[in-house]
């Protein structure tokens, strides 16, 4: 038997998300919240831990964690709530729903995610790519690209990763204005930037706007959401499977909501950090830092080359991402996560070696 000629010829194609692995390395490649839990916030939570029924399935509608999700947010009464395990299910969710005929379209460079699934459901996928330098729409080619593809989905996100901008408010709102299918906002990065398009939900029928508790430090617990119109989430919510949310996450998201001050702590001080980092990448030789709403920034090499540069991060115990594979706009570019501020420090020492050569 030849298995592979089992599986679909775009699975045979595709190559499987890769993940580094981090182990002894300072780690600021996945834009993760450094900091972990106060002790006494620790103490309280093992406490709620112990009321999980574990021998019971969740509640499927994980009502208590979508009431605190709701408050926190402040989502719009009007506009429903799904929620998915880490928001790339609802990704997937969302294009499983889809027929097989249905285009993706997001712009370029952006989450590699949504052209992973978009592939691994045999789905067209197009890439509109963004403006070289300032990575922001190209809108007439965004609006030409609505107009020939009529895409049934199309993925914003807000700020954008790998570039960390946040894209112009009134191109986005054009975009929804002019698409024919649903237009997601992904608010990944929301607990970094000071913008959103939660309060447009009820002037857009075609809006989700798609969040995650990941990068505002809960990124083990494998938990994103979805709002919107609820006509289309009744739909979604067909696809999602029953228990997709686990009784663990439910009750540690809503703890963790209830005592939301130490996570905005932690990130206000991330922002600020951002700032120096960005400073000081700014100010060395070689390599333009572009500004970020995220908690990363995206740099180019000039110079040297960024896999000679990434390679001696690594050898100096400092992983990052380098993004210089995915080539076009990318091309020679490396993204460094936001750490603790002596991680921060060791990484832009490190670079400043890796960029003298004096290793
Ligand atoms: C990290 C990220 C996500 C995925 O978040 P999870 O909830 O951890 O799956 C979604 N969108 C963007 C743009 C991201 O960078």
């Amino acid at each position: 038997m030849n298995t592979l000629s089992l599986f679909r010829p775009e699975i045979l194609a595709m190559s499987a998300y890769h993940v580094a692995d981090a182990s002894n390395f300072i780690k600021l490649d996945a834009m993760e919240n450094p900091y972990g839990w106060p002790e006494d916030i620790q103490q309280d939570w093992l406490e709620h831990l112990k009321n999980c029924p574990m021998n019971r399935y969740p509640d499927p509608e994980a009502k208590d964690l979508c009431k605190a999700l709701r408050q926190s947010n402040a989502l719009p009464e009007q506009s429903s709530l799904m929620l998915g395990n880490g928001s790339d299910e609802i990704i997937q969710i969302l294009m499983m729903a889809l027929p097989n005929s249905a285009t993706v379209l997001a712009p370029e460079p952006g989450f590699v995610m949504y052209k992973q699934v978009a592939q691994s459901l045999g789905l067209r996928y197009q890439g509109v790519p963004l403006l070289a330098n300032s990575f922001d729409l190209d809108m007439p080619a965004m609006l030409e690209a609505i107009r020939t593809l009529q895409p049934s989905l199309i993925f914003l996100a807000y700020p954008n990763n790998p570039t960390g901008n946040l894209f112009d408010t009134q191109a986005i709102k054009d975009i929804l204005a002019t698409s024919p299918g649903l237009v997601v906002v992904d608010e990944a990065y929301s607990p970094f930037a000071d913008a959103s398009f939660i309060d447009e939900l009820p002037n857009y029928q075609n809006l989700l706007v798609m969040r995650t508790v990941s990068k505002l430090g809960l990124a083990g617990l494998r938990l994103g959401y979805l709002t919107g119109n609820p006509s289309i989430l009744e739909q979604l919510n067909k696809v999602r499977l029953p228990y997709n949310i686990n009784c663990l996450t439910q009750i540690t998201a809503s703890f963790a909501l209830q005592n939301q001050h130490f996570l905005l702590a932690q990130t206000e001080t991330i922002c600020q950090q951002r700032s120096l980092v960005l400073t000081a990448l700014q100010a060395l030789p070689g390599i333009t830092a572009y500004s970020s709403a995220a908690n990363f920034i995206l740099f180019k090499l000039l110079i040297k080359s960024a896999d000679d540069v990434f390679a001696s991060l690594k050898k100096q115990g400092i992983l990052i991402k380098n993004l210089s594979h995915q080539g076009g706009m990318l091309s020679n570019s490396l993204r460094v996560t936001i750490g603790k501020p002596e991680e921060n420090q060791a990484f832009l020492k490190a670079l400043t070696i890796a960029l003298t050569d004096q290793l």
